[in-house]
């Protein structure tokens, strides 16, 4: 249901600060530094954010280790990462990773299947993000501000565990349900069939155990020669999925959840074998007056 995989893995960057400043195991920041040090790539498209608002997400180049650090982390606002083609085309790159959500890493493989030719060629690495949806800007303000008096200024670090999760700058730690965020949900998002960005050469999500592991869905030969590369030189520590029960069935059943909205109209091959909802309980009948 999470698309095809040759390997299941969790892994964790060996390097300190990469998975300090990463949001689960600090794989993906380690695989792009790893990338750019093997020349793979020149930079990768990623989700950067603006000088005055630490969460206010905008698509950015990463060329250097620094520059991969300084945007490690999720920020689970909508962050177009392919629109910074045009900064690389300015810049003459052709050797680029995108890191994105499902919505963004199937664009490279489906211009490589049409023939898109050039726009399609600067693409080399593809790395996907776990996502069930991403949320309007407005939350911050309209639900945390308002209603918890949390201030987006102050807010060090968000992940979303079954609740909303948020560290503030003075060390407090506060939780939302999530049904309270539901009205924030990008209208987009509510349309996607695609959980676990099927279409990458490397899918990466934080639905283990606890954070210190990224759940990491090697999908490509390309993805399978350098998580080998790196798990050989030291760069990650990587150890079987399927030991993570929880992982696994959560893996499932999100993905079976995004599937669902596979649309009608489309080509029914992917929906095919999902599982339908299960019905809810009748509600008892009500007693009968004596
Ligand atoms: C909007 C969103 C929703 C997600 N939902 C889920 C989920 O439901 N279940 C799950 O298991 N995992 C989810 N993830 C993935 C998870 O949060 C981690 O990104 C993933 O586990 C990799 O962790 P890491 O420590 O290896 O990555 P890091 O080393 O922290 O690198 C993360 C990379 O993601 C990029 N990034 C951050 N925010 C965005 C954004 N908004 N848009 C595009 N790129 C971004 C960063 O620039 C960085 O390159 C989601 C991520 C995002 C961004």
């Amino acid at each position: 249901m999470a698309g095809i995989w040759r390997q299941l893995l969790l892994t964790k960057a060996t390097d300190h600060e990469q998975f300090e400043r990463g949001q689960d195991g600090g794989f993906v920041s380690a695989m792009l530094t790893w990338l750019i040090k093997n020349d793979y790539i020149e930079a990768a498209m990623v989700s950067g954010v603006e000088a005055d608002d630490a969460w206010k997400a905008k698509p950015v180049l990463a060329h250097t280790p620094d520059e991969v650090l300084a945007t490690a982390g999720s920020r689970y606002t909508y962050c177009a990462n392919p629109l910074a083609l045009r900064q690389a085309k300015e810049e003459g790159l052709t050797r680029l990773a995108l890191v994105g959500m499902g919505c963004q890493t199937s664009s490279p493989p489906t211009m490589w299947d049409r023939k898109a030719g050039k726009v399609s060629k600067p693409f080399v690495f593809n790395i996907g993000l776990l996502c069930s949806k991403t949320f309007d800007d407005a939350i911050f303000e309209e639900l945390f501000e308002a209603k918890y008096g949390l201030k987006k200024s102050e807010m060090v670090k968000m992940n979303i565990k079954g609740v909303f999760q948020i560290w503030m700058k003075d060390g407090a730690y506060h939780e939302v349900d999530l049904k309270e965020c539901h009205a924030w949900t990008r209208e987009g998002c509510k349309k996607c069939p695609d959980f676990a960005a099927e279409h990458a050469d490397i899918s990466t999500g934080g639905i283990g155990k606890d954070n210190a592991w990224t759940l990491t869905i090697v999908r490509t030969e390309l993805g399978e020669e350098v998580i080998t590369r790196m798990i050989a030189d030291g760069t990650i520590e990587a150890r079987p999925a399927q030991e993570d029960e929880v992982a696994m069935k959560l893996l499932r059943t999100l993905s079976i959840v995004s599937r669902r909205r596979w649309p009608k109209d489309a080509d029914a091959a992917p929906a095919i074998g999902v599982p339908p909802p299960k019905k809810k309980a009748a509600a008892a009948p009500a007693p009968t007056p004596a």
